[in-house]
């Protein structure tokens, strides 16, 4: 889940490297490193534990003059974060240096090989040794590097995407990918590479998607070119890209994650843009344009991790509910190593912000194969999962950055439900007035969540109640059984502190164990159907000790009566109350972090999009 850049051109590399460094922190940020070819022709390789402040910081008094150039933000698979495992790697001359995202499966066989050859190895990564196999091919038969490249990539099993650069050539770059993303992006005169178009919008919006087993080789005097596994030369598709630099920048908040949260009114806006017409009918091309395959679809089988898959749990419920399809939702990387027992007559629909998660996609891929459907439901434009899958909706939440997801999770849930009023408008589950109802309400989201966020004050203020327990349970039942999850995942991933999602009625089976004064529960308890059994289950564990924040519809009058503290929502249809009843838990699981000094936008241990296994 690396972050890769790169630079070929007239420009000093070094600021445009660091910069886009800087973007792509949000996937991996446990070392950084930047390879610079001086105008006398020498690789100078600077590489530091932690983020890449640390590596300017190391950088300070250095040669970093250059105009060719590569630099990587690492996310470790193999090798602690330490300064030797940080990349660049490079060959025993130290004359080739290469940067990597994702992983090289076959990497141990592949080293010991080399070092019965004698190669001499630095570093515990996987990565070393495509450095040393691409130098060792091309010392053993004289190839160019290219070839040798060639040759070292056919050897490897694994994914990859690659920047690779030469003492001997500083007028070329050479990049790779298989099933992890990089993007090239054509400038005049100089040439940008990047895991994702972040590092080089700044620069020019011309941009290709490489595509998997393919090479460019990218020359500072001749155009851009590309070649496939067989070494043919491929099309150079430019498209233009519609992405603003303000949009990646913080706009006066003090996080990502807060100006995301607060974005969310205008991003289902622009989720929902079109989508909606004459306020009465949900209109998806997707759809549409496959109406037959939608008809004769035996079940839905939802695919995603981590955010993703409680918009999956929520999804579930909403097709089930409202198009009658019987839908299964699994972890893309369970599912990809079962049985899973798809075939033609099924949907599978894929959903993962990035588009570039990697189980998600060998689902995609094992889904295909078996003859399924793909719909994808993604937010990054141009994606890989937005290229395989055979069509889908994009959220259109623009770039999320803060690693814990809120803008996309309320955007997939939107589309979701939009997704299920469209199919139970066209196999007929839903009568006019019915999906007329519920696209109404649609409509409205954007302004309940303006409402919703009004409570953020009354939050912050509880949160300093709560920032030094150690566990918390969320609770919820039906639509928000996946909220009460996904609330939890919150507090986990920026807090660092303990948090259980549950079905509220399913607390008695275990985990109502834990309730004692020190443990404080969120009930997510709107106004639905099961509202006076959730009152229940607050009551149990009031009459246990312990302290409940329950999120409620605005006007209820039982739970304040019992609740210790109370965050009102505004009134929505149960179906889409849990993308206003994520507001707070957001909110929550934002303001514990702050008051316990975490690094919110880049919490220990994670990456934005998991594009390795
Ligand atoms: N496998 C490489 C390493 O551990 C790259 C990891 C990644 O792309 O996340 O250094």
């Amino acid at each position: 889940m690396c972050g890769i850049v790169g630079y070929i051109g007239c420009q000093q590399a070094y600021p445009i490297l660091i910069k886009g460094l800087h973007r792509l922190e949000y996937r991996g940020y446990d070392s950084a490193g930047v390879a610079l070819l001086d105008p006398n022709g020498k690789l100078n390789i600077y590489k530091s534990r932690g983020k890449v402040s640390d590596l300017e910081r190391f950088c300070e008094s250095k040669d970093i003059s250059g105009t060719l150039g590569i630099a990587h933000t690492r996310w470790a698979t193999h090798g602690e974060p330490n300064d030797i495992n940080a990349h660049p790697h490079f060959n025993e001359s130290g004359s080739l240096a290469l940067v990597h995202n994702g992983t090289i499966e076959n990497y141990a066989v592949l080293r010991e090989a080399l070092e019965e050859q004698g190669c001499v190895f630095r570093s515990q990564t996987d990565t070393e040794v495509l450095v040393q196999l691409i130098d060792y091919i091309r010392r053993s038969s004289g190839c160019t590097l290219l070839e040798a490249l060639r040759e070292a990539l056919k050897q490897v099993v694994g994914a990859y995407a690659i920047a690779l650069i030469d003492a001997e050539d500083p007028d070329t770059l050479l990049a790779a990918r298989r099933s992890s993303p990089l993007v090239v992006g054509v400038g005049k005169d100089e040439t940008f590479i990047g895991s994702d178009a972040s590092p080089i919008i700044e620069f020019t919006n011309q941009v290709v998607y490489l595509r998997d087993d393919e090479i460019a080789i990218i020359s500072r005097h001749k155009p851009l070119q590309i070649i496939d596994a067989n070494n043919h030369n491929t099309e150079v598709d430019i498209q233009t890209l519609r992405l603003s630099v303000a949009q990646l920048e913080k706009g006066g908040y003090p996080h990502f994650m807060l100006k995301e949260i607060y974005e969310q009114p205008n991003t289902l806006h622009d989720c929902i843009r079109g989508r909606i017409v004459d306020g009465c009918r949900v209109q998806l091309a997707g759809v549409q344009d496959n109406a037959e395959r939608f008809l004769q679809a035996r079940r839905v089988v939802i695919v995603a991790c981590g955010t993703s898959w409680h918009a999956g749990l929520i999804g579930k419920r909403l097709l089930q509910e409202l198009a009658g399809i019987p839908v299964t939702v699994e972890y893309a990387s369970e599912f990809r190593y079962s049985k899973p027992l798809v075939g033609p007559e099924d949907v599978v629909i894929a959903i993962s912000q990035s588009g570039e998660t990697a189980d998600t996609l060998a689902a995609i891929k094992m889904a295909k194969e078996s003859g399924a459907f793909v719909y994808g439901i993604c937010n990054v434009v141009g994606s890989s999962i937005a290229r395989e899958t055979n069509t889908g909706t994009y959220i259109h939440v623009g770039p999320e950055i803060g690693v814990a997801s809120t803008k996309a999770f309320t955007g997939q849930v939107t589309v979701l439900a939009m997704l299920a009023v469209a199919l139970g408008q066209l196999r007929g589950t839903l009568s006019t007035e019915e999906a007329a109802e519920i696209a109404a309400d649609i409509s409205r989201l954007p302004d309940l969540i303006t409402e919703a966020l009004q409570v953020d004050d009354i939050i912050k203020s509880l949160s300093s109640t709560y920032t030094y327990v150690h566990n918390f349970l969320y609770l919820g039942r039906g639509y928000n059984f996946p909220t009460a999850l996904e609330g939890a995942l919150k507090l986990k991933e920026i807090s660092y502190i303990h948090a259980e999602g549950y079905p509220a009625a399913e607390m008695k089976h275990g985990p109502i164990a834990l309730i004692d004064n020190e443990l404080p529960t969120v009930f997510i308890a709107p106004n639905d159907d099961l509202h006076e059994k959730v009152i229940s289950n607050i009551q149990q564990v009031k009459a246990r000790g312990g302290s409940v924040i329950a999120i409620v519809t605005k006007g209820d009058t039982a739970i304040p009566a019992i609740a210790d503290h109370v965050i009102e929502i505004p009134p929505v249809a149960e179906c889409l109350s849990p993308i206003i009843a994520a507001i707070p838990l957001q909110l929550l699981a934002y303001h514990i972090a702050v008051m316990k000094g975490r690094d919110v936008d880049m919490p220990r241990n994670l990456a934005k999009s998991v594009t390795v296994e």
